[in-house]
């Protein structure tokens, strides 16, 4: 049994038609006007294909084959984006998933155990953190940022949901209606290099990496830098200069492979002639590693309370997010790497340094995930982009990994 490639192509321009941004690639944040459209077009299409639709309290949709009982195996991944994303990220798992149960429908396949194909709700975290279908799937949501968390867009949630047949109620109950799982598949750009620099058109994740994030400041003192000497200062820009430095030279020779970043910066008052007298920035650090993740976060902020010292300031932070590392289990990287072999697809296994839903659902059961190459490493972008013939190939490898889970 193959995909039919050519109907899974045009589904996926389809709905990479929706959300069109005329600054250029998709804006579809989960419930906004283009997102909801998706939606509409994604249960449509899980009904023309025989399946039974479903939305939980979160607004993850689900298609579901199989009357049979029994832990449901399912496979899926999310169609929301990024602001001027690619069509691509999350797509792909979504609607790959969508044409291998169509297939199975198709070929009258008997299987053993329920199949379901799986859409969470923001992924990319455009509402109240990564994540939220996920984790409101496995019962792992912060009821306090439901209610008092602002998005991305600076609005509470609720307002969001006002549009939405959704309430911050309905999506801690979510869980309530989750199915046992015996296993969760997700196909995937790499969003990364390796894969295509390596030449190898599948990869099969072994890791998906942790992440730690904060909002951290550095608090001094705001002053004349015309008549303030430099030893008199408590500058709050140096301490986060200093700290920048030294947080990945640390990284870098203690713990090599492992990420640092400081994405976004603000210095105030933010003048000529003033001292900067507050530094708040954004601070993140990644880890395969739980180990290292706690190693890390006591290491690094102890070295930000260092410097703060050294330099007459206050050093605060506030965590924003973090999930732990997921190690694959063995079980299904070896199945993944069997069915690929019998396909003929040169494949090689890959980290996942950035987050994804099968993350969170492996707290839950156990979880796998397929990789094709992104060309050019780029993601999250409108040049995000792939090769159609990867994607066949990691279809079918979907396809025979869900055969063989509920055989
Ligand atoms: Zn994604």
């Amino acid at each position: 049994m193959q995909i039919n490639f050519d109907r899974l192509k045009n589904d996926i321009e389809e709905l990479g038609r929706i959300g069109r941004d005329p600054k250029g690639g998709v804006t579809r944040p989960s419930f906004s006007k283009a997102d909801l459209e998706a939606r509409a077009w994604l249960k449509e299409k899980i009904r023309e294909a025989g399946l039974v639709y479903r939305v939980d309290g979160a607004g993850n949709i689900f298609g579901r084959l199989g009357e049979c009982q029994g832990k449901t195996v399912m496979v899926g991944s999310h169609i929301d984006t990024v602001i001027n994303g690619g069509m691509f990220d999350g797509s792909i798992g979504v609607l790959s998933g969508l044409e291998c149960l169509r297939r199975i429908l198709e070929e009258g396949y008997r299987l053993a155990k329920p199949v379901e194909l799986a859409s969470f709700t923001d992924e990319e975290g455009n509402l109240v953190g990564d994540f939220l279908g996920s984790r409101a799937f496995v019962g792992e949501l912060n009821k306090d940022l439901l209610e008092k968390g602002l998005t991305s867009f600076g609005h509470p949630l609720k307002e969001i949901l006002a549009g939405t047949e959704f309430t911050t109620e309905s999506i801690l109950e979510a869980r309530k209606t989750a199915p046992e799982i015996e296993a969760y598949l997700e196909l995937h750009i790499e969003q990364g290099p390796i894969l295509e620099t390596e030449d190898v058109p599948i990869g099969i994740v072994d890791l998906i990496t942790g992440k730690h994030y904060r909002w951290c400041s550095f608090i001094g003192s705001a002053s004349h830098s015309g008549t303030t000497p430099l030893e008199l200062r408590q500058d709050a820009f140096l301490g986060l200069a200093d700290f920048a430095l030294k947080s990945t030279q640390y990284v870098a020779t203690k713990y090599y492979g492992s990420m640092v970043t400081i994405g976004k910066v603000n210095v105030s008052p933010g003048a000529f002639s003033v001292v900067p007298g507050q530094a708040d920035f954004s601070f993140e650090f990644r880890s395969g590693s739980k180990e290292t993740m706690r190693s890390l976060e006591s290491a690094l902020f102890s070295l930000a309370d260092d410097i703060a010292s050294t330099r007459g300031l206050t050093f605060v932070s506030k965590i924003i997010d973090q999930t732990e590392p997921v190690k694959i289990p063995e079980r299904l990287i070896k199945l993944l790497q069997e069915e690929c072999r019998k396909l003929g697809h040169p494949f090689m296994p890959v980290t996942s340094g950035a987050g994804h839903d099968a993350q969170i659902l492996a707290s839950k059961t156990d979880v796998a995930m397929i990789f094709i190459p992104s060309p050019d490493g780029i993601s999250h972008s409108p040049r995000e982009t792939i090769r159609w013939e990867d994607l066949e190939k990691g279809a079918n490898l979907l396809l025979q990994a869900l055969l063989r889970l509920a055989s």
